[in-house]
């Protein structure tokens, strides 16, 4: 090593690689100049080189703000294994550990310093800065700061002191994840005149595609069997109950499935980490309290059985399959009752209405994106404003779908649920409408009068499953309410009227013969 090393000697002689990647050449500098950076980079973009190698370059201390507390010790052992005075303070440390550890910072004995926010902001962490030299501050997952994220917590939201009382010493944010008014956010509340340093979030390898949910527990038996058998793989669901469920049903098929969600005991959790992280073929059946700061390798598939609630969301999650580059798939089953249970989640929420519209938002982009029949990817990477070009890798792209004008299949779905409304003076659940519109004659059909109302058996031309296709759009669209308080009957939506006039055109995917929506699952 050089007597006076720059960034690249330390690249080299440290670390052992030979050049930066991406924009990390650019970040060290800007940050080595004392400017505050914002770094989006996807998970394994290499983000830690971006203040590790400045911490080390600039006089003092570097700090570390890390929300995980073991993904702390890990980035610890590791800096300390290259040679580095690194250490951390959170909880998990003994009275005497933390005393030698402050003791370290404060003679200067330190390179790295990791802390856990809370730490940082107690008195006795904002002393312990006062008391030391400080080369840097690194917000890592710095989306946390976001109050309309996934991920909010509230001690990140306090590091804007960070600016205040040391508004010499540069800070670096880093997240893997933010959309536009996120980093808006993260910028406003921790840096001030930062530069963004965006890359790519393109991760070309995984393979997104969307199937129709009927029976998704059967379908996605039918794809890990298929297509991943023995492979390691995460199962994404919204509640514990279903978390449990399904590990249970997996593992009875042989497949070596656990469960993973913050209701388990810390042991219990910590046991199938470690056999996720240690073992081969694991699957992973979690909530989305499984993922941040996991990094393996060889994930092969990342499958929701539930639709998560933002486009954020999504993409960290199946950010986790194929970092070691090879392919791997990103399998998303969703029905009507997603759309339904949702929104459901969104208002019977404690939140205030800017959050619940905000939150609205979000899971209308999603819904976008997993009804879109052109290239997902494309529509992923511009919701991080990113522009592309059709990728070739996700099932729209490898099955194109055909597009049939359903306008007046929508025109004659819409007015049945009104009409049906008006003759009985109450609504109807999706199966009852459906039945009318195909004329099918049963009992509650017979009851309510309805195969006399003037659309009965006009929609005889497209089965249940196409009509359900159709009713899930226009309610992504809002076009159709439905009530999930009153048994989820239906509602005309404001913007109705622009499709009964003609004003607005609505298509149907069909897929070709072959593809996923074709094959029946099997039940069971
Ligand atoms: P992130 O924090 O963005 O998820 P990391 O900083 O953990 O990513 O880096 C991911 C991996 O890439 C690590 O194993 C790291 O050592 C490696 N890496 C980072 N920068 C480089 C580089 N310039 N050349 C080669 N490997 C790198
Ligand atoms: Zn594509």
């Amino acid at each position: 090593m050089p007597a006076n090393p720059d960034a690249a000697d330390l690249l080299q002689h440290i670390w052992g690689y030979a050049e930066f990647r991406g924009l990390q050449r650019e970040v060290i500098e800007h940050v080595l100049g004392g400017g505050d950076a914002l770094v989006l980079m996807p998970t394994g973009g290499g983000k830690s080189l971006c203040f590790q190698i400045p911490a080390l370059l600039r006089d003092g201390l570097g700090i570390v703000v890390s929300p995980l507390i073991a993904l702390m010790q890990d980035q610890v052992a590791a800096l300390r294994e290259l040679g580095l005075r690194a250490a951390f303070l959170n909880s998990t440390l003994d009275a005497e550990t933390a005393r030698r550890v402050q003791e370290q910072a404060r003679r200067g004995d330190l390179d790295l310093l990791y802390m856990a926010p809370e730490r940082l902001l107690s008195d006795s962490g904002q002393r312990l800065l006062d008391q030391c030299r400080i080369a840097l501050f690194a917000i890592d997952e710095a989306h946390c700061v976001s109050q309309w994220g996934h991920d909010f917590r509230p001690e990140y939201g306090q590091l804007s002191i960070l600016r205040e009382r040391w508004p010499h010493v540069p800070r670096v944010a880093l997240t893997a994840t933010a959309d536009v008014p996120t980093r808006q956010e993260i910028a406003d509340k921790l840096l001030r005149d930062g530069r963004a340093f965006v890359s790519s979030f393109d991760r070309p390898n995984i393979r997104y595609r969307v199937v129709e949910k009927r029976d998704g527990r059967a379908q996605l038996l039918q794809f890990i069997r298929g297509e991943h058998a023995g492979d390691c793989g995460v199962v994404y669901c919204l509640s514990r109950n279903t978390v449990e469920e399904v590990a249970t049903m997996l593992a009875a098929q042989d497949i070596a499935a656990l469960p993973y969600h913050a209701g388990l005991s810390a042991e219990m959790r910590a046991h199938h980490l470690r056999r996720f992280l240690d073992e081969d073929g694991i699957v992973m059946v979690a909530t989305i309290a499984f993922g941040m700061g996991i990094d393996k390798p060889d994930v092969r598939f990342v499958a929701h059985l539930d639709m998560p609630r933002s486009i954020e969301g999504y993409f960290q999650e199946t950010g986790r399959a194929g970092r070691d580059g090879l392919l791997a798939q990103a399998w998303l089953a969703y029905g009507l009752q997603d759309v339904v249970q949702q929104r459901r989640l969104i208002e019977l929420s404690e939140a205030d209405a800017t959050y619940k519209r905000l939150s609205t938002a979000k899971l209308d982009a999603m819904l976008a994106l997993a009804e879109a029949a052109d290239c997902r990817r494309v529509r992923l990477l511009a919701y991080f404003d990113e522009t592309s070009t059709p990728c070739g890798n996700c099932d729209n792209c490898l099955s194109p779908p055909e597009l049939i004008d359903a306008t007046e299949s929508a025109q004659k779905l819409l007015s049945t649920i009104y009409r049906c409304q008006q003759a009985s003076g109450t609504r109807f659940a999706a199966t009852h409408i459906i039945d009318v519109l195909r004329g099918k004659r049963g009992d509650k059909v017979e009851r309510y009068g309805h195969h006399a109302v003037s659309t009965f058996g006009i929609g005889a031309d497209l089965d249940e499953q196409d009509w359900r296709s159709l009713l899930r759009q226009l309610v992504a669209q809002h076009l159709v309410e439905v009530d999930a308080a009153h048994f989820n009957v239906l509602q005309l939506g404001a913007a109705s009227r622009e499709v009964l006039r003609g004003q607005r055109r609505i298509l149907l995917k069909r897929r070709a013969p072959g593809s996923e929506r074709k094959r029946r699952a099997p039940r069971g």
